[in-house]
């Protein structure tokens, strides 16, 4: 399998490129279809049946490619059952100044930069070098294994049960979930991780009585609405730090009026220096390390919302989620089975990375039916941001790392 991945590196690089100068923005429905066209002949190459769940008319997104590979045995005999998760989309949109895939100069065409490369072209490229490789040495045949790559991963449709749903059901046919989000090095290591955090959206609106400025913390007018939202945020800075936790406001408005824009980026607020504040506004995120952790926070973001400031009010909405995965002694397992093919392969150890470096993610909504590995995609950095890179000789070596494990995870027997 070694072999076959390093003979077809240059043919996984071209993949690569030309996967990454399409754009698939999430929003930019086409774009997403158009990666799925050159994903699903392959898959189907591979003996996968695929079938291309079309979500526009549903969820607003472009669709799920689901692609299944039966156990030729029937059910239940070819051990272990794999899913493998993705997604095609990325967070550049055509409106982005990062469309296309380049070398980065001086780095000896080692570091690729361009949009989705890491997260996760790159990961896309390397799932189907693995699958290739197990195909050629004939380990794929007796295998059961599903793969989800959804449309929307970086910003998912509404309602979130619709747009996971084929995710979800594929994990209730599965024992062991690989995701294939990029990964970090850690001091020169490449990484894994086997959590993710939670991530939530929320929203502060509060209320104040408008009236002249000279008459502010006065009996009748209060403290207006910009002084009550600026209490919770301050109470949210003191009151709720923990171990794991992060909370971040990333856009206020307010004064006399205060509108935000439909999909929350932006909006128009008027006011004067000298009218109290008749409404204001925040929108914020939320990430835990489990669910426990984002009911008990939100718990206490209610009730300091609740406590008002004279002649004011205020609510808190919670908006799309993302679950967490918390770690578990299976995961803990699963990361040694990875670190050992690794070392089988003389491609040295494998750091475990903390759930702290990355965002959330689509595996945490399969935790719950299965155990998982995070990051098991190409390795780079400043994902979401223009420049993103991926360090290109990760490739192979995850390509491998990924076959090796799933040809011992099949000779494993399945959970139930
Ligand atoms: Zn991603």
């Amino acid at each position: 399998m070694a072999s076959n991945i390093d003979a077809n590196d240059a043919a996984d690089l071209a993949l690569l490129e030309k996967l990454v100068d399409i754009n698939s923005g999430t929003m930019h429905l086409a774009g997403v279809v158009a990666v799925k066209d050159i994903l699903a002949p392959r898959l189907q190459n591979l003996g996968f049946r695929v079938r291309w769940v079309p979500m526009d008319k549903l969820t607003d997104r472009a669709g799920d490619l689901v692609a299944e590979h039966p156990c030729p045995d029937g059910e239940g005999h070819c051990g272990k059952r794999l899913l493998l998760i993705g997604h095609m989309d990325t967070v550049f949109e055509p409106s982005s100044p990062f469309q296309r895939y380049a070398m980065v100069p001086s780095s000896d065409g080692k570091i690729a930069t361009g949009p989705g490369v890491a997260d996760m072209k790159g990961g896309l490229v390397v799932m189907l070098a693995a699958l290739r490789a197990m195909d050629a040495a004939g380990v794929l045949r007796n295998t059961a294994m599903r793969v989800v790559l959804s449309g929307d991963e970086e910003r998912f449709g509404d309602p979130v049960d619709v747009a996971r749903r084929d995710l979800v059901e594929a994990a209730k046919q599965s024992d062991v979930a690989l995701e294939f989000e990029p990964s970090v090095r850690i001091d020169g290591h490449d990484s894994v991780s086997i959590s993710r955090r939670s991530s939530t959206t929320w929203h502060i609106e509060t209320t104040g009585i408008s009236g002249h400025s000279s008459q502010i913390f006065g009996d009748r007018l209060g403290y207006g609405a910009i002084y009550e939202l600026n209490r919770i945020l301050d109470a949210f800075r003191r009151d709720l730090p923990e171990e794991g936790l992060t909370y971040n406001v990333g856009l206020i408005l307010g004064g006399g009026a205060a509108q935000l824009d439909q999909d929350q980026t932006g909006g128009k607020a008027t006011g004067k220096a000298n009218v109290v504040a008749a409404t204001a506004l925040a929108v914020g995120d939320l990430r835990t390390l489990s669910n426990e952790q984002t009911q008990r926070v939100e718990a206490k973001m209610h009730t300091i919302a609740a406590e008002h400031l004279p002649r004011t009010g205020a609510t808190i909405t919670f908006g799309e989620s993302y679950p967490a995965m918390a770690t578990s002694p299976e995961n803990e397992r699963l990361f040694r089975e990875w670190d050992q093919a690794s070392e089988a392969l003389v491609l040295g150890p494998v750091q475990l990375g903390g759930p702290m470096s990355r965002g959330a993610g689509d595996i945490a909504f399969v935790a719950p039916y299965v155990s998982g590995l995070v990051g098991v995609g190409i390795l780079g950095e400043g994902y979401h941001a223009v420049g993103e890179t991926a360090f290109l000789d990760s490739l192979p070596k995850q390509a491998k790392r990924n076959a090796v494990l799933m040809e011992r995870l099949v000779r494993q027997p399945a959970k139930r």
